[in-house]
């Protein structure tokens, strides 16, 4: 829609001012640092930051219907810096100007809502958010977005030149910083370290694809993430882990998007996410508050994370009822098909507490929860999942079996509606569903693949055909008739299909 056809009063809103104060905030000691460096510690105490707007009160000044209807309209604007994340720009990022916005598609992602039959076994209505339709196939490219333009608008004001941007992975973070530092070739170039045999053939292609120097190294995530702390505290580059305190901010988007998507009611909404270094349920729960604090939403919603039980140092800090004797323990991972969040010391754990309390209190009751699944479930619902027709990665699979967990708990009601973060593509991780199907899953995992999930191609070759087809080779003439129609004899065979009776037409579909 052109400028001109908005209604009056939002026409001076459509495009956000450059605005607000926005500073790096120690969890620590509560020091506050200004964005003109980057920064992933606080240099006084060492603790993780968020970033924070001085001047966020303002935002209250607008009433809450009046941003949800700049947000509606902002729908219709045709402006590529606010169609993905900066759509809530006041939120996102105010002291970005909009010429530093780097935007690769990102952002709003489709909510699908469950058939049926998957609804009926879920006990409630459920629905996924594909995250894994971003860019490159994660919700990673939110946070990517946020810290990318962050840095563009660094080098724009002339506060850096050239930038070396480092992260440690699972793997999909390689991929988005890969891909993001890409884009803004040749004043970004990228060094991703990943652990060696722990990300899938696909995840290793994103980086290598995108042009970045790719570093493997022995151990699990946890040890690159230490080494990449060195690098970062000891060498000028820019680090694009979830550390990063613009990360978070990005990926605010999701309950932004959520709120929106639901006509701003999500009184009756559980959001589930799986938590692996914990960036996604800090930005979630710090997203939701952001919103409801303004007005935007009249409620919270309920927040349940989840995670494997070969890594689950979240879910265990929070089996202690009592917050005062709560005490963080970092375990030791297993092998998980949940691989991006196969992490047993996560970054944000400072964050979570923080917001946990913070949210939770804000609502005035227990409003975030947690659960731990099998490797086992994960795999098993993860296939149910897609079975019904849905694109879920193993950590959607894993947001479903902690849903189902949660629901066997009494945690929800029918009346409740869950959104489940399918926080990457299906694709990314079809080698855990090839090693169900083949069932190959090295012990580690404990998995035993169900028959009635398992799923292979067969071959169709009768028997009685001497020449086959072959490419470069093509059959003709009555070699070739036989072929097509031996095999689609064999077909009909094994699908137990009847001969339709001569003469009748062809059926309907
Ligand atoms: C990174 C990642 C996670 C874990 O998210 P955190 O923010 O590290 O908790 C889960 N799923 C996928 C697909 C990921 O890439
Ligand atoms: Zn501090």
């Amino acid at each position: 829609m052109r400028f001109e056809e908005f209604p009056l009063d939002i026409r001076s809103r459509l495009m956000p001012a450059h605005a607000g104060r926005m500073v790096y905030r120690c969890l620590g000691c509560g020091g506050c640092f200004g964005i003109d460096q980057l920064l992933y510690v606080c240099p006084e105490c060492r603790q993780v930051l968020l970033i924070e707007d001085e001047q966020s009160s303002r935002l209250r000044e607008t009433p809450g219907e009046l941003w949800r209807r700049i947000f509606d309209f902002r729908r219709m604007l045709n402006l590529p810096a606010l169609k993905g994340i900066y759509r809530y720009h006041e939120f996102i990022g105010p002291a970005i100007p909009l010429d530093a916005v780097v935007y690769l598609g990102e952002g709003h992602t489709p909510l699908v809502a469950a058939n049926r039959p998957l609804r009926d076994r879920a006990g409630m209505d459920i629905y996924f958010k594909n995250d894994g339709q971003n860019p490159s196939a994660s919700f990673k490219d939110r946070g990517m977005a946020s810290a990318l333009s962050a840095i563009n608008a660094m080098i724009r004001r002339g506060v850096i030149d050239e930038v070396l941007a480092v992260c440690a992975s699972t793997g999909d973070t390689s991929a988005a910083a890969a891909l993001y530092g890409a884009y803004l070739a040749p004043r970004i170039k990228s060094a991703v370290l990943l652990p060696h045999g722990k990300v899938t053939p696909q995840q290793l292609s994103q980086p290598l694809g995108s042009g970045a120097a790719v570093f493997e190294i022995p151990g699990v995530f946890d040890d690159c993430m230490k080494v990449v702390e060195t690098l970062s505290d000891e060498y000028p580059v820019a680090l694009l882990n979830s550390k990063n305190a613009w990360r978070i901010l990005g990926q605010e988007s999701y309950s932004y998007e959520i709120a929106q998507e639901l006509e701003y009611d999500v009184s009756r909404v559980v959001v589930v996410v799986p938590i692996g270094n914990a960036g996604n349920i800090t930005a979630l729960m710090s997203g939701f508050l952001k919103f409801y604090e303004a007005g935007i939403i009249r409620a919270l919603p309920k927040i349940l994370g989840v995670q494997s039980e070969h890594a689950d140092p979240v879910y265990r800090y929070y089996l202690e009822p009592d917050a005062a004797k709560r005490r963080f323990v970092p375990v030791t991972v297993k092998p998980s098909v949940a691989q991006a969040a196969m992490i047993g010391n996560p970054v944000s754990m400072p964050r979570v507490v923080h917001l946990v309390e913070r949210y939770n209190e804000s609502a005035g009751r227990q409003q975030v929860f947690f659960a731990a699944v099998c490797e086992q479930e994960i795999m098993d619902w993860q296939l149910a999942a897609n079975r019904n027709g849905h694109i879920a990665c193993t950590h959607g699979g894993e947001c479903l079996a902690g849903l189902v967990a949660a629901r066997r708990r009494g945690l929800f009601g029918p009346e409740e509606a869950a959104i489940l973060d399918s926080t990457a593509h299906a694709l990314k991780f079809s080698i855990f569903q090839e090693m169900y199907f083949t069932n190959t899953f090295p012990p580690a995992y404990g998995i035993e693949p169900r028959p009635e999930l398992m799923n292979r191609p067969s071959l169709v070759r009768p028997a009685d055909l001497e020449r086959l087809p072959a490419p470069g080779a093509p059959l003709q003439g009555e070699a070739f008739d036989r072929f097509v129609r031996r095999t689609a004899e064999e077909i009909a065979a094994r699908l137990d299909l009847k001969k339709r009776p001569p003469g009748a037409g062809p059926s309907s579909g």
